[in-house]
């Protein structure tokens, strides 16, 4: 069988008006172009019945899988199911399993079902429900023409667990893509891409087996290598030379093979060990706390940590001298260090990590710019101090941002004994 060719459509007057960016198709894209399948469309359409059915039509010519995604709440403007059913030219019809499935929900939750909630069970007549496991609305599959075409949820979270629960599954089991594709991704920080790049080489050509995909978000690089042939062995074997590669190549910038998201890395790391962390913030003022909490386990290696921003906080909460503070200024490495240890000492920490930075975009001087930022990292006692200049001209969420980011990959790095 021939590697299905895949287009998306992705229904949202938000989407259109860049209120929120859309999520779904470029996940979509990357999950199927690692199942082998070539994705070669995508549509962003808004939530307008005629316009929708044109657009599933015309992707539905050149493709075999046409995944939509929104539009399929109980609101009047949630008008993709009657897109879907007006380009297979079908009726809707009330779908008894898609109710038992909405009233099944409500019911886990204790709550009785809005009767607007009854729309999400309208399906194109001859389709098949697909079973949404984090939300109301069903998906939902039909026949147009050679294509297959599958209506999924909007939440980005729903599409997300209806992917891995439902869709990939049934996919592997009908339309299982030609070839062999084996894919592997390294997460790197502290490397433009254009740097990235040109360390590659050819490497980067869009022909070369394996091919290299590079992604780069919050200051994380993320290179997906993908190698392609025919032969299950071969191709394992192309991808873990170039892999090996990369490897050696990037050793000093590479923090996980696992996960983009250093936060959750460094979470991971610590849990495995039974150790602690805390933070002593001045120039990313919680940013550096955020990102942990936002990990699922966070509490069981964090108990406490401090957003300094004042000299008079950076003495009292955590005892940074204040003849420190004096003859080197807040922005300090030795500062950063004292912050580092008086935040671990305080804690009763293994591990704690301090910035202390000039995001701007005023307040720098010429021999401390904007842009520059000061890292502390305490480790089971000892002390590692560093600084990095960003370009002052980046905006100060950038330099904060990326900061953030360096902060954990420093603390990954302390970890692993590569600092
Ligand atoms: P619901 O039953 O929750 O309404 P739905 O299928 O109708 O599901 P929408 O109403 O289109 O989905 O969108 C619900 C939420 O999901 C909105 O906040 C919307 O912005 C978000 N969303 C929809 N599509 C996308 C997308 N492609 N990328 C990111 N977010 C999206």
């Amino acid at each position: 069988m021939s590697a299905k060719t895949v287009a998306i459509c992705a229904v949202g007057d938000e989407l259109l008006v860049g209120k929120h960016p859309d999520l779904n198709s470029p996940f979509l894209a990357r999950v199927l172009m690692d199942m082998g399948h070539e994705v070669a469309q995508v549509a962003v359409v808004s939530d307008d019945e005629a316009l929708i059915a044109e657009s599933i039509q015309r992707l539905a010519q050149n493709a075999q899988l046409v995944f939509v995604t929104g539009g399929l709440g109980p609101t009047l403007d949630d008008v993709t199911r009657h897109g879907v059913a007006r380009a297979l030219g079908r009726e809707l019809v009330s779908s008894p399993e898609a109710l038992g499935q909405i009233e099944a929900w409500y019911a886990s939750s204790e709550r009785e079902m809005p009767a607007s909630n009854s729309r999400q069970a309208l399906i194109p007549e001859g389709a098949t429900v697909l079973f949404n496991p984090s939300g109301t609305a069903p998906g939902f599959e039909a026949s147009l023409g050679d294509a297959r075409v599958l209506a999924l949820p909007g939440p980005p979270v729903e599409l997300r667990a209806m992917w891995a629960q439902v869709i990939e599954p049934l996919l592997l089991a009908t339309a299982p893509a030609s070839g062999v594709r084996k894919s592997h991704a390294l997460h790197l920080q502290g490397l433009s891409e254009s740097v990235f790049s040109d360390q590659c080489g050819d490497w980067v050509g869009r022909d070369e087996n394996p091919l290299l995909g590079v992604t780069a978000a919050r200051g994380v690089l993320s290179v997906r290598c993908l190698a392609r042939g025919t032969d299950e062995v071969q191709v394992q074997e192309l991808l873990a030379a170039r892999v090996e590669q990369l490897r050696e190549r990037f050793a000093d910038w590479i923090f996980s093979e696992e996960s983009a998201d250093p936060a959750e890395v460094l979470l991971r790391l610590l849990e495995q060990r039974a150790e602690t962390i805390t933070l002593a913030e001045s120039c990313t003022g919680g940013l550096l706390s955020a990102a942990l909490t936002g990990v699922p386990g966070a509490s069981a290696v964090l108990s406490e940590a401090h957003t300094v921003y004042s000299a008079e906080a950076k003495q009292e909460v955590l005892g940074v001298p204040q003849e420190l503070l004096r003859v080197h200024g807040a922005v300090s490495e030795q500062v950063v260090g004292a912050m580092a240890r008086g935040a671990a000492e305080r804690a009763g920490a293994d591990l704690a990590l301090a910035t202390s930075g000039i995001a701007g975009p005023g307040g720098g001087s010429p021999d401390k710019p904007v842009g520059l930022v000061t890292f502390g990292v305490y480790y089971k006692g000892q002390v590692w101090t560093m600084k990095r200049n960003w370009a002052p001209r980046a905006s100060r969420a950038m330099i904060l941002t990326w900061a953030t980011s360096h902060a954990l990959v420093l603390g990954i790095r302390a970890l692993t004994g590569r600092l």
